[in-house]
């Protein structure tokens, strides 16, 4: 037997994520390996954590990227922040907020659990109810974009009524950093992560972490030792620190750093504010040819996000045989639904590098066929022109 080298097609990514990968960033990840404590390496960790502020709108000096996937950025959060018998609430709407209720738990910690509808954004009335019903309450965690429903919670609001009831706060900006206004010193977030996988278009694998000055006074005071040996920050921070001398911890994934380095160049000579600005763009002309077949959106327009937009399968139409045409015809990728809407959506994103003009007209197009084969009750031949109406200006 003789395995060949692995080349993967070229395919086009409009799914919750891995979203397509710069060209910039794969060339970056091809650069020579160079020791993690070589003194030029440590001179990118120091430009790594100025972009990584940048890009959370921070001033926190506890901000890296976690050595891997944005779930451990999540589990980096809570095994640091959450003691064995601390009470945390955790606002549920989606998929993700289920990992955070496992996550509190494994902690030794109590989950008090806020449900809100699929595809709706977290009420924040209901957060502020169970605050009162849980004097006792210590941490306060929420999605803030939803990735498996598309729904966008008002992170600031939620915040700001925490606070009022002397919580810290644990927000999962996986999908919204990068994509749509994520600004962690405005909003007084006290542990927020992400990936960079989503709107970063970068390779997944690495998770970025920020953590105010009341969190790591939370963590530098605990009664026990955190768990997770790996995850300790007080020990990753003797390598990420800044005025500390640089000592082993774990070897650093050297080259995905590069790649993550300049996923985060990319995005500070485009400007945040831009970028912002493209997603939502983009969004807008894709929810014109959608809505012009005659498709509709699960989240009410006021809470959508626009790098992940799911919608709803036309009734009698197998939505799987629809995503595997796209992939085989058109190479394109586009998302199943998860959990309870399974079957019932699909999920497309218009996530950094592939939220673009290109995209928006291709999977409209591809739609309009492959649903046209499938015998679908939509409107044919109008979904590109709406969208190009969109896009003119
Ligand atoms: C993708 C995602 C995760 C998980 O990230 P991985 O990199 O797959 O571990 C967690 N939360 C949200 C909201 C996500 O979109």
């Amino acid at each position: 037997m003789s395995i060949k080298s692995f080349h993967p097609p070229q395919r086009i990514l409009m799914g919750p994520g891995p979203s397509d990968v710069s060209p910039r960033v794969l060339e970056a990840l091809s650069r020579p390996t160079i020791g993690h404590l070589d003194p030029v390496f440590v001179s990118l960790m120091d430009e790594m954590k100025v972009l990584l502020k940048y890009a959370f709108q921070t001033g926190n000096e506890l901000t890296m990227p976690v050595s891997a996937p944005g779930s451990a950025g999540m589990e980096t959060c809570f095994v640091n922040l959450v003691e064995p018998g601390d009470k945390v609430i955790v606002c549920q709407n989606g998929v993700f907020g289920a990992r955070m209720k496992e996550n509190v738990e494994r902690c030794g910690g109590i989950a008090v659990m806020v449900q809100d509808d699929w595809g709706r954004a977290v009420d924040p009335q209901k957060l502020e109810d169970a605050l009162k019903a849980n004097p006792d309450t210590r941490v306060v965690a929420f999605v803030h974009a939803e990735t498996s429903t598309g729904a966008q919670s008002d992170a600031q609001t939620l915040v700001a009524i925490a606070h009022k009831y002397h919580c810290l706060t644990i927000v999962d900006a996986i999908t919204s950093l990068g994509g749509t206004p994520l600004k962690v010193d405005e909003w007084n977030i006290d542990a927020v992560y992400s990936g960079t996988q989503k709107c970063l278009s970068c390779t997944p694998g690495l998770s970025p972490v920020s953590f105010s000055a009341q969190a790591q006074e939370k963590i530098k005071n605990r009664k026990t030792k955190v768990q997770s040996w790996f995850m300790d920050l007080n020990l990753v921070m003797g390598y990420w620190g800044g005025a500390t001398k640089r000592a082993y911890h774990h070897t650093a994934p050297i080259n995905a750093l590069y790649g993550l380095h300049e996923a985060l160049v990319i995005l500070q000579e485009e400007g945040l504010q831009n970028a912002w600005a493209r997603h939502q763009k983009n969004h807008l002309a894709l929810r014109a040819g959608m809505e012009a077949m005659g498709l509709k959106f699960v989240v009410p327009e006021h809470e959508r996000l626009p790098q992940l937009n799911a919608i709803s399968v036309p009734e009698g139409v197998d939505e799987a045989a629809v995503r595997t045409i796209l992939l085989s015809d058109y190479n394109l990728e586009i998302g199943a639904g998860l959990g309870a809407m399974a079957g019932k959506v699909w999920r497309i994103g218009l996530m950094g590098h592939a939220s673009n003009p290109r995209n928006v007209r291709l999977c409209l197009g591809a739609l309009d066929d492959v649903l046209g084969r499938l015998n679908a009750p939509i409107h044919h031949g109008v979904a590109v022109d709406a969208a190009n109406q969109q896009l003119v200006d």
